[in-house]
């Protein structure tokens, strides 16, 4: 996971690990990152718990309407609160009171915790002892001051809904797999009860390439309407499908972001097979995926192999296949450069 920033030490893979790594006992995280990113906007870098406390709420409430478990154990009076706002016993401000005093008990300290370690950049101060509230920090500011901050909201809505999912499914999740529908762009997965749609899968896929065309590494926006908006692709050719092909060329392994460029502009991959240099940076990609804790993770590894030499067999024996009935070659100059 640490690879994941420590050859790229920016404040955007920092946020980044934040979101995608933790190992989260509550959906807290989530809530607090949305919250931060609503508060953007407010000219104070004091946040009181008080201010805190609305927004955070509300996004838990949210979530609370599709998706009842948002912790791992069985019981908590904060989220019973505000299932009771949810069904209009309680008011606004008696939820916000009740959040601001239970709210934040764990979420604020362990908010930059990752695996076990502190980042070494953080986005707030906690000085609930002194002020009451945190403070954003510069490094806050300078995060929001980047362009790809626009894709973040999306990031962690959709790690938010992966996370949930997981644990809806509880052990079932090794069972499952999320499968990709290319025309509404989702991930879902198919259960007993029907069809789940868990997420976008731009917005899930993203983070993991920090916002660059998965090939060129040109800046790649997960915005609609936004002139930048990227493509979902297979890395190996979709019309490898019938050609007796060994990978499952749709499984999420082999989908990538990329911009509108490599993806159909006229130097653009089409029917070619990418080069090694791409193979390596797909399996880590897929790798960023594997060590973190969802169920792509599980359906990746389920596609591709369990530990990770399985996995570079694997797409070693994809490419040789893909070379010998597509034999071209295809590969791109970097327009960006390289973080993942
Ligand atoms: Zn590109």
């Amino acid at each position: 996971m640490s690879i994941f920033f420590e050859n790229d030490p920016t404040l955007q893979s920092y946020w980044r690990s934040i979101i995608l790594y933790g190992r989260n006992v509550a959906s807290y995280k989530f809530a607090l990152g949305k919250a931060l990113i609503d508060l953007n906007k407010k000219p104070n870098d004091l946040i009181k718990l008080e201010d805190l406390s609305e927004p955070f709420s509300n996004h838990l409430c949210e979530h609370l309407k599709q998706n009842d478990k948002q912790i791992t154990s069985s019981n908590s009076k904060f989220l019973n609160s505000l299932k009771k706002f949810n069904q209009g016993e309680i008011k606004l401000e008696e939820r916000n009171e009740i959040t601001k005093k239970l709210g934040f008990v764990n979420v604020i300290d362990a908010f930059h915790e990752v695996n076990g370690k502190t980042i070494p950049k953080k986005f707030f101060i906690d000085e609930r002892k002194d002020s009451g509230g945190i403070r954003l920090t510069n490094h806050f500011y300078d995060l929001f001051e980047l362009q790809e901050s626009e894709n973040f909201l999306n990031e962690v809505e959709a790690r938010w809904r992966l996370v949930e999912t997981a644990w809806k499914l509880g052990v079932a999740v090794k069972l499952v797999q999320v499968e990709h529908d290319s025309v509404g762009e989702q991930f879902f997965i198919n259960t007993k009860l029907g069809r789940i749609n868990v997420t976008s899968s731009k917005n899930a896929l993203n983070g993991y390439q920090k916002s660059k065309c998965f090939f060129c590494f040109d800046y790649i926006s997960i915005v609609k309407r936004s002139l930048k908006l990227c493509n979902v692709d297979h890395f190996f050719p979709d019309t490898l499908k019938s050609k007796d092909f060994p990978g499952y060329v749709d499984g999420i392994w082999n989908l990538v972001l990329a911009c509108k460029e490599c993806n159909r502009g006229e130097g653009g991959k089409f029917a070619k097979v990418p080069s090694l240099k791409l193979l390596e940076r797909l399996h880590k990609r897929n790798e960023y995926f594997c060590s973190s804790h969802h169920p792509l993770r599980e359906t990746i590894m389920s596609q591709t192999g369990q530990n990770k030499e399985q996995r570079t067999k694997f797409l070693q024996k994809c490419y040789d296949s893909a070379k010998k009935k597509l034999i071209h070659n295809w590969d791109v100059e970097p327009k960006g450069t390289s973080t993942f």
